[in-house]
């Protein structure tokens, strides 16, 4: 599926540009492979440990299931090699996108000014992780609010925080118990 041509053309841009467009193609991905294990329901039960957290630290980022890690990390991957990028840009958004992981399920309250229109923030993707109503399946993206913009599921009262977070359905507390949840008979 490579394409030496697209990437050698890739190549042949400054880094910052190579940067960026690893950002968008890498969000694209991770928005529509995330609202897929929202909205299919056996795949949900693998995604509901990432939200079975109920109070949101920098380390509730790391908790998720190995299969949707699995699926999740090799999509990406596979785009991004794809495109063919240089190392450099490929180091830099791997730094990006695990320094913004860690922040955005942080309990972070700063001002991050106009940047909160274009990135997504602590305070976006806690709506992310509420269970109340009005919140629920929406500020899938990872990176930036532009596909949760232009598909409709973006949600960001910027007033307040969510109340609740977590699933409606309350999963096992243990490791061993989420790691077989998807896989119970039902
Ligand atoms: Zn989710
Ligand atoms: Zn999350």
């Amino acid at each position: 599926m490579a394409s030496d041509s697209l990437q050698a053309a890739i190549q042949s841009t400054p880094l910052w540009l190579q940067v960026a467009l690893l950002i968008l193609v890498a969000d694209f991905v991770l928005y529509w492979e995330h609202r897929v294990f929202h909205e299919v329901r056996r795949l949900w039960l693998f995604h509901a440990v990432h939200h079975s957290v109920e109070t949101m630290d920098w380390l509730a980022g790391s908790r998720a299931h190995v299969v949707q890690i699995f699926i999740e990390r090799g999509l990406v991957m596979l785009a991004l090699y794809l495109l063919g990028a240089s190392k450099e840009a490929l180091d830099i958004y791997v730094t990006f996108a695990a320094l913004q992981a860690i922040i955005i399920h942080s309990n972070l309250n700063v001002p991050w000014g106009p940047l909160k229109y274009l990135l997504v923030t602590p305070q976006f993707h806690h709506w992310h992780h509420s269970s109340e109503k009005p919140a629920i399946d929406t500020n899938y993206s990872a990176h930036t609010v532009l596909f949760d913009r232009l598909f409709g599921t973006y949600h960001f009262p910027k007033a307040h925080w969510p109340a609740e977070y977590g699933t409606t359905q309350k999963l096992p507390g243990s490791y061993l118990g989420q790691l077989f949840y998807p896989f119970r008979r039902r």
